[in-house]
């Protein structure tokens, strides 16, 4: 027994020496630390992300499950739609572009993207999409679809990077970036009004997109997204209050992607800014359960729709993800339908013919 502990004594303090001794000699060797830095760039670099494009069903990779709140683990909203060869940006919430950045996708690629409404927290990173995209590559102007006004929002943007793609050109050249692609193009969706009908916004290479109008008053417009390819369908609820017609325009989809405020911890916190003496947070507490849904009514709704998996996505407030998973599931056990709980990084992979769902981790 004896012999045992020290042959362990001395196992340990042999692996803190060289631990010690490697730390010291990265610390000091130049060639070392330019070895070591090598081999990181190499692992990044070499990263082959292109099978997410292949043309054999549609894949969901979630590049902001968070809201405005501050929150160190989840990105404000964002997610990103891979099909028919293609990236489909769903929203850009602010530094979201960054973790999708972390995958190594193909930003050029990135041809589309879909706005479900204009707050904040939905295109603060519309500017970096476009510029990342126009850097990597893509063939034509980024076209960003959204309702009445995303015209506005997208000269906003176009004009705020002017600057920064006239230094880029001159940096550059205008064959390697070319200038005609730099702006983005808008694209009015029209005739989705609250509670009134849904419409195709694009189909094309078996791919269908189809905008339909939420509950999130008084903001409008405020849509959901559904994406239909090679018999395969997901849905994303956009902010909605729980909302009948969100649960029409999912009906009989695989995955509902859905918005979710734990509303008694936001009574919670409500309660605490009054304690604190806060009252401008306090204001805001009370007024955002209105137009926001409940894990529970998420839930129902999927049920409502037939939607076998429920992802909760745009997690109002901020928890540690341990702690999430038993706050935000608590009250989302419904028969037939599978509730998950999104996180930045989340791959959801729906392979044509067949009605699996996949979930794995593309990492942050
Ligand atoms: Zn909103
Ligand atoms: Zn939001």
């Amino acid at each position: 027994m004896k012999t045992v502990r020290r042959i362990l004594v001395y196992g340990i303090a042999l692996v803190v020496l060289l631990g010690a001794g490697g730390y010291a000699a990265l610390c000091f060797s130049p060639a070392l630390q330019d070895r070591v830095f090598g081999m990181m760039v190499e692992q990044v670099m070499s990263r082959d992300t292109s099978s997410l494009t292949a043309e054999d069903g549609l894949r969901v990779g979630i590049c902001g499950s968070g809201s405005p709140m501050p929150d160190a683990n989840r990105t404000p909203a964002c997610n990103i739609v891979f099909a028919a060869g293609e990236m489909f940006v769903v929203d850009a919430g602010s530094g979201s572009w960054q973790r999708a950045a972390s995958w190594r996708v193909d930003a050029g690629r990135v041809g589309t993207v879909l706005l479900t409404h204009f707050h904040s927290d939905h295109i603060g990173d519309l500017g970096e999409v476009n510029l990342q995209s126009w850097v990597g590559g893509r063939a034509a102007p980024l076209a960003v679809y959204g309702g009445p006004g995303v015209e506005r929002v997208v000269a906003g943007f176009n004009e705020a990077y002017a600057m920064d793609r006239t230094h880029r050109i001159a940096h550059h050249g205008p064959e390697f970036l070319k200038p005609e692609l730099g702006p983005m193009e808008a694209h009015v969706i029209e005739g989705v009004t609250h509670g009134s009908g849904s419409v195709v916004v694009l189909e094309r290479n078996g791919l269908k997109i189809t905008a339909f109008a939420v509950d999130h008053q008084p903001i409008e417009p405020a849509f959901g997204y559904r994406f239909d390819y090679k018999g395969r369908s997901v849905v994303f609820s956009g902010d909605t209050h729980k909302s009948a017609a969100l649960a029409e325009a999912a009906k009989g989809a695989d995955v509902l992607i859905h918005e979710a405020m734990a509303m008694e911890e936001v009574a919670i916190m409500e309660e605490t800014a009054k304690r604190n003496k806060l009252p401008r947070f306090e204001k805001i507490l009370h007024d955002i359960p209105d137009y926001h849904s409940s894990p529970r009514d998420a839930a129902e709704t999927a049920a409502a729709a037939g939607v076998p998996t429920l992802v909760l996505s745009h997690l109002i407030p901020p928890v540690p993800g341990w702690f999430g998973r038993i706050l935000f599931l608590r009250d989302t056990g419904i028969d037939g339908v599978d509730t998950h709980l999104a996180f930045d990084g989340m791959l959801i992979e729906l392979p044509a013919g067949s009605k699996d769902v996949k979930f794995s981790d593309l990492g942050r």
